[in-house]
């Protein structure tokens, strides 16, 4: 296909609909597939064919939003999954198993704190919290001889910090392992993170990519980029006797990572997304350009807003030129970062929670990134269950509140801000 712009690919790319079929995607709503031969499904299972068997696999309507996506990210090939966490963890499954480590960055989204400290180490999977700011001469000391992998979001829910995605890539490379990026909040319109380095890419598609909070799901992108023929990785060079003596590295080429991920741990968990659910995302993903043009224009006029009032006293926001992040979102994300806002009243937690309770437009919400305002207190729900040191590593502070900015106008949201605020 001709390489269209990102702006074009939200729109159409992944589907090309033949003479007379839908023009747009359809829901394959069905678990199998038919042949005519036995033969024919036997090709299938030793990949030597292309096509559909069982939907726990892949399905047709789920193939067309991967492609989408993949193309999106300038990824090879991506495989969608039920949640944002199924993701992380297939994706984390696919490199580590018991015995290894991972080195994370400490400013990532309270479910993976949770998934990487709690859940995989009852796997045996073992993981070192970093701050994102330590030097890669400060970070190599941080590395083991069982480290196989180094995860970042390219801004971090809810604390903003922003991953100098360069850095992270050089220092993973240097040690011969990929590096991950949660690409969740910047969505791949306003940077994507295989143009600097990143080897496997995920996102909640929960947040903007369905944009409308209708569908959980979560999807894995590969970059196609890593070489995983590294006696690092036995489990891509060495057949794989679950799957007919597959050796990946050897049979699939530049999507070895996602082809095992696929064949090996979505065949094993089965957190496959529906495709009624597939269908819903890839409308979020046709207008995706366009609202997050909308969101970041509206954030950065309320944070402007924020900054400048004097019950409030911080406002963290990358478009803002006062924040610490300022010009590493300038350098990954030009076009603007994302539209989700953190701030602090004057006052504490109680101030927070009264502000939060007079809102009338922005609704009090666990869900980010979708169309509507809705406003959140980190520190008392989706890191309720961090301890105060892991909450100040995550960046959280008491009397903060992540506002994420829907696309309403922007004067509306202010009115209800100011109205809330003069209660104080
Ligand atoms: C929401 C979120 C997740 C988890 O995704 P779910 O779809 O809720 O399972 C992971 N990473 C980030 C950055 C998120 O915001």
């Amino acid at each position: 296909m001709k390489k269209h712009k990102i702006e074009t690919k939200c729109v159409q790319e992944g589907y090309n609909p033949k003479n007379g079929e839908a023009r747009v995607i359809p829901i394959y709503q069905s678990t199998t597939f038919k042949y005519d031969s036995a033969e024919h499904v036997g090709k299938l299972f030793d990949l030597q064919e292309s096509g559909f068997f069982y939907s726990r696999l892949s399905n047709p309507t789920l193939d067309s939003v991967e492609k989408k996506i993949a193309s999106l990210e300038g990824g090879v090939a991506a495989m969608l999954t039920s949640s944002g966490q199924a993701a992380s963890l297939i994706a984390v499954l696919n490199i580590c198993k018991a015995g290894d480590h991972i080195i994370s960055t400490a400013a990532i989204y309270g479910g993976t704190i949770n998934l990487f400290a709690v859940t995989l180490k009852k796997f045996g999977i073992d993981v070192t919290f970093i701050n994102p700011d330590l030097s890669i001469e400060e970070l190599q000391k941080e590395i083991k001889e069982n480290t196989k992998l180094v995860f970042a979001e390219t801004i971090a829910n809810p604390s903003l910090i922003i991953t100098d995605l360069s850095k992270m890539a050089d220092f993973a490379h240097k040690n011969k392992i990929p590096f991950m990026v949660d690409n969740t909040f910047a969505t791949p319109i306003n940077c994507r993170p295989i143009e600097y380095g990143a080897d496997i890419v995920i996102h909640s598609t929960s947040k903007y990519l369905d944009g409308h909070a209708v569908a959980l799901g979560g999807v894995i992108v590969d970059s196609g980029n890593f070489n995983w023929d590294n006696e690092k990785f036995p489990e891509f060079n060495v057949p794989d006797e679950s799957y007919h003596g597959m050796v990946y590295t050897r049979d699939c080429g530049n999507v070895a990572y996602i082809t095992k991920a696929r064949v090996q741990l979505m065949r094993d968990l089965g957190s496959t997304m529906s495709p009624h659910n597939a269908f819903l995302l890839n409308i979020g993903i046709e207008t995706l350009h366009l609202r997050m043009e909308r969101h970041c224009s509206n954030a950065q006029t309320i944070a402007e807003y924020l900054e400048n009032h004097d019950k409030i006293s911080w406002v963290d926001y990358p478009g803002l030129k006062s924040n610490k992040y300022y010009e590493l979102g300038k350098k990954y994300m030009p076009n603007g970062s994302c539209g989700v806002i953190s701030f602090g009243v004057k006052g504490n937690k109680e101030d927070a929670m009264k502000l939060m309770d007079s809102l009338q437009l922005a609704a009090i919400v666990v869900h980010v990134a979708d169309v509507r305002t809705g406003v959140l207190h980190p520190a008392s729900s989706t890191h309720r269950q961090l301890t105060d040191i892991q909450l100040a590593e995550a960046g959280i502070k008491p009397e903060q509140i992540r506002m994420s900015i829907g696309i309403e106008n922007v004067d509306d949201i202010i009115a209800d801000l100011e109205q809330g605020l003069r209660l104080l």
